[in-house]
């Protein structure tokens, strides 16, 4: 009953059923989150409930709320139906007050505890429902601890919190005019009402927004009587998991606070115990909380994050779920729990992210690499990264806005830093454990994160930190290793990502489930090569622009592109063209040979000739300096011609100009001394034994004419080449579909195409007339905040139109050509949603950049499981 009661209530509720122990409690469900929402109230209904609810709770716990003898205690904690850690609020002791603080002192006989749980109540009461700033509250508890000589917390004792809380109360007074609560059913009914209100604080907001967790959800909220944790040395609270969330081992693992309140294990202010220790502080328990974990985790067949507090030595279960993990350890644990006999194949490919494993196919530090250590902290969340350091979360966005990679160097995160966290490449805490707020919010996002690394001595308002006598400033290049912690000064050599053996298991299950086939877009023959140890089985996209010196490779090609571009005649033009086909043929038959036998799908020239030929402005202002100092003449003369070119070619509108299959039509012998370079690699390749079957692919075809026009071309030129080298051969030749007009006359583009891949990166850009290269910076990201668009569909496709385009021209094209292939080779060939439409129009394959191929062979596995 997980969309009702909410992630935390539903799993409370179940572990009472299965008898683990359980502080009795009660549920408001989504139901009213989502009504409370529009009339922000509760209903007269809904109060009446939670009155019935709370004297059976009284009746339970044969306790009283408010009572002067022996008062009940609860906490009021949130939970949606999907989980968002530390995103909504929770308040601890309520029902405490100036009488029952007295009532419980006498009824623990332990003052301090009770004085101790007031004055924290009244803290997260102030700061949850009256929006008082906890620092506030921080600085009365440091003035009082220096007053009193103390460094920490736990020397405080039972008179101090009675000196302190007056002084607490008196600041919430002061800041909102009226006195503190005391009547606890009004404690309750506010605490309800800001935790409904919390659903739509703005850190909740930009979580769901990341996690695109609909705002329909709601909460629950989880009304439960207090176990202490903070009675004492024989009480404790902690945070445990089945399996080490960053590794996947099976491994009892967490960690634990003795004499401490729940708050205190995330938020990370004193560093906890490793979960072992407890076994020789309390081993009973210990053994007890161990069995009960590995129930819940064959209960509900996966790894478990647990909550738990000892309370005087006895031992209560406050929360259960399925426990965050990291990309790596998702891998392991879905795998490890297949051949555990425990769940399918099929769970196992479920029950991993796609979008989540992209991070550790991504580099990691060079080991070979001399690193300058500054200090090493707990290892967090896995991957390396770079940048510059920053020391509070806005400035993080803004810099981040202006193009710099940052590493986000905070004491310890609160969920006020996410937005920081978001756009930092990884994040540095000093303080804090393995379940800290950092650690956990990084290893959801696949962020490197290193944590508790208490070496490095932060100075916020300074903007830097020292660590053994160094300084680093905000700006200053700093590392982090999320596999190690440690942190290095400057950038670091990063090597490419292995798979590991779970990894490659789980991608075999995958492809025993997937039907669509999956390829790879790759220009060069290493790209091939890695393509394929990915397991790529095809190359559907190779640009061969790239080729032509664009893009870093072969800046010799770019002069023999300009020779092409600039000539004078044909004859001229024919001469550049010839040895560009000399190239041309070597690089294909390279990239055929290393993905033999898979298919290759080449695609002619695609981009605006001006993009082979330098800048204009930076060309005219050239010529302006030779004139004004008169210099040679001839070079002169040959900048002039050059410009004059240029801006003969330039035009206003380029990505809608003279490209693609345009130039092709324009300048046949382009194309033709692609097409032959294609087909006399073809016949080499055959010749040699491999069994090469290219696919010529026109680009940017909307017209059926023009098809026509480059089929013909291109049968003639095959017809050519086997009849010189004496070799026949299989091919095909097909177009992209990028503009609307071929989706929607795809029917009569089909009958001579035996092919068609979706150019999904243009075909949004026409259908939406967006800019592909402007359009995010200026108004795309603001229409995904403001909603307009649910997403940015250069990254994820958008369904109904331009996926509406594709299902168009699918159909078309079946009808024309039952037999037709259709693939994708736009961006959103490797996007794990646009994978899933992708499958239900039954495209034959999906094709995107190699480090993307496991991605997309999982998700594939995901959309057709
Ligand atoms: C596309 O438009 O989706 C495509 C794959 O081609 P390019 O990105 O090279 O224009
Ligand atoms: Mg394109």
């Amino acid at each position: 009953m997980r969309m009702l009661l909410g992630g935390k209530g539903a799993n409370l509720a179940e572990m009472t059923v299965i008898g683990l122990p359980v502080p009795p409690g009660f549920t408001i469900t989504t139901e009213v989150c989502r009504e409370y929402q529009t009339t922000k109230s509760l209903t007269p209904e809904v109060i009446e409930q939670i009155d019935a609810a709370l004297a059976a709770l009284e009746k339970k716990m044969g306790k009283r709320f408010g009572d002067a003898t022996n008062p009940l205690l609860v906490s009021v904690r949130s939970g949606a139906p999907v989980s968002m850690p530390g995103m909504m609020d929770t308040i601890l002791n309520l029902g405490l007050n100036d009488e029952t603080v007295e009532a419980l002192a006498r009824a623990t006989n332990n003052p301090r505890f009770a004085w101790d749980s007031y004055r924290r109540f009244i803290q997260m009461f102030s700061n949850v429902v009256l929006g008082i700033g906890l620092h506030n509250f921080e600085a009365i508890l440091d003035e009082h601890k220096k007053r009193h000589g103390f460094t920490q917390d736990i020397e405080l004792q039972a008179e101090h919190f009675k000196a302190i809380v007056p002084e607490y109360k008196a600041l919430v007074e002061k800041t909102i005019g009226k006195p503190f609560p005391m009547d606890p059913r009004a404690q309750l009914m506010a605490a309800i009402n800001a935790v409904f209100e919390s659903w739509d604080n703005p850190r909740a907001q930009v979580y769901r927004r990341i996690n695109k967790i609909p705002e329909t959800l709601g909460t629950a909220v989880n009304v439960q009587a207090m176990a202490f944790g903070n009675m004492g040395d024989d009480s404790a609270t902690g945070v445990c998991f089945t399996r080490n969330p960053n590794s996947g081992v099976k491994e009892f693992y967490g960690e634990y606070l003795p004499n401490a309140q729940g708050e205190d294990v995330v938020a990370g202010i004193r560093t906890p115990y490793p979960i072992s220790h407890l076994k020789e502080t309390m081993p009973e328990v210990y053994d007890q909380l161990f069995n009960l974990c590995e129930l819940l985790e064959s209960h509900y067949k996966d790894m478990q994050d647990i909550e738990f507090t000892v309370e005087r030595g006895k031992l209560y279960m406050l929360q259960c779920r399925a426990g965050k993990r990291t990309p790596v350890a998702s891998i392991k644990i879905a795998v490890d729990l297949v051949n555990e006999g425990k769940i399918s194949k099929e769970q196992a490919i479920l029950r991993v992210e796609p979008d989540k494993i992209n991070n550790i196919l991504h580099p990691a530090i060079d080991p070979k690499a001399k690193l300058d250590i500054l200090a090493t902290g707990l290892a967090a969340s896995p991957g390396a990264a770079s940048g510059v350091c920053v020391f509070d979360p806005d400035r993080a966005v803004k810099l981040a806005g202006e193009g710099q990679k940052v590493i986000m160097v905070r004491p310890e995160t609160s969920p006020d830093d996410i937005h920081g966290m978001v756009v930092s490449q990884g994040i540095l805490t000093s303080r804090g454990g393995m379940t800290s707020h950092a650690a956990i919010v990084s290893r959801g996002m696949g962020k490197p994160c290193v944590v508790g690394c208490e070496a490095i001595k932060i100075d916020l308002e300074a903007r830097q930190f020292t660590v053994n006598g160094r300084v680093i400033r905000e700006g200053d290049v700093i590392s982090i290793d999320g596999a190690t912690g440690n942190v290095i000064a400057g950038a670091v050599p990063v090597v490419d990502p292995e798979l590991s053996p779970e990894f490659r298991t789980l991608l075999t299950w995958a492809d025993e489930i997937r039907t669509m086939g999956v390829r790879a877009n790759a220009d060069t023959p290493q790209d091939a090569l890695r393509a394929r140890e990915f397991g790529a089985e095809g190359i559907g996209l190779c640009r061969t622009e790239h080729m032509f010196g664009q893009g870093g490779h072969h800046p010799e090609r770019m002069v023999v592109a300009r020779e092409m571009i600039l000539a004078e005649d044909k004859e001229e033009r024919m001469a550049a063209l010839e040895k560009l086909r000399v190239m041309q043929r070597e690089d294909f038959y390279e990239i055929f040979k290393a993905m033999d036998p898979h298919p290759v799908t080449i695609r002619l020239l695609d981009p605006p000739l001006h993009e082979f030929l330098p800048d204009e402005e930076d060309l005219a202002i050239e010529v302006a300096l030779l004139r004004a100092k008169g210099g040679n003449a001839e070079e002169l003369r040959e900048k002039e011609n050059l410009l004059r070119k240029v801006r003969a070619l330039s035009e206003m509108n380029p990505m809608l100009g003279f490209r693609g299959c345009r130039l092709g039509m324009i300048y046949p012998e382009i194309y033709e001394m692609q097409v032959r370079a294609i087909f006399e690699a073809a016949a080499q390749c055959n010749k040699e034994g491999m069994k090469v079957e290219p696919e010529v692919m026109h680009p940017l075809v909307g017209i059926v004419t023009e098809l026509a026009f480059l089929r013909e071309m291109t049968d003639r030129v095959a017809r050519e080449v086997m009849e010189e080298t004496g070799v026949t051969f299989k091919y095909m030749v097909g177009t992209m579909i990028e503009v609307p007009r071929a989706a929607v006359t795809a029917d009569e583009i089909a009958e001579h195409a035996q092919f068609f891949s979706f150019g999904t990166n243009d075909l949004t850009q026409t259908t939406f007339g967006f800019s592909r290269d402007d359009a995010e910076g200026k108004f795309l990201a603001q229409y995904v905040e403001r909603k307009v668009l649910p997403e940015n569909p250069f990254v994820s496709i958008d369904r109904k139109g331009v996926g509406k385009m594709v299902e168009i021209a699918c159909e078309l094209g079946r009808k024309a050509r039952p037999e037709i292939k259709l693939g994708v080779c736009g961006e959103h060939g490797g996007d794990p949603a646009s994978i899933e439409f992708f499958q239900s129009v039954g495209l034959t394959y999906v094709s995107c950049s190699p480090y993307r191929v496991p991605v997309a062979r999982l998700a594939a596995a995901q959309a057709a499981a």
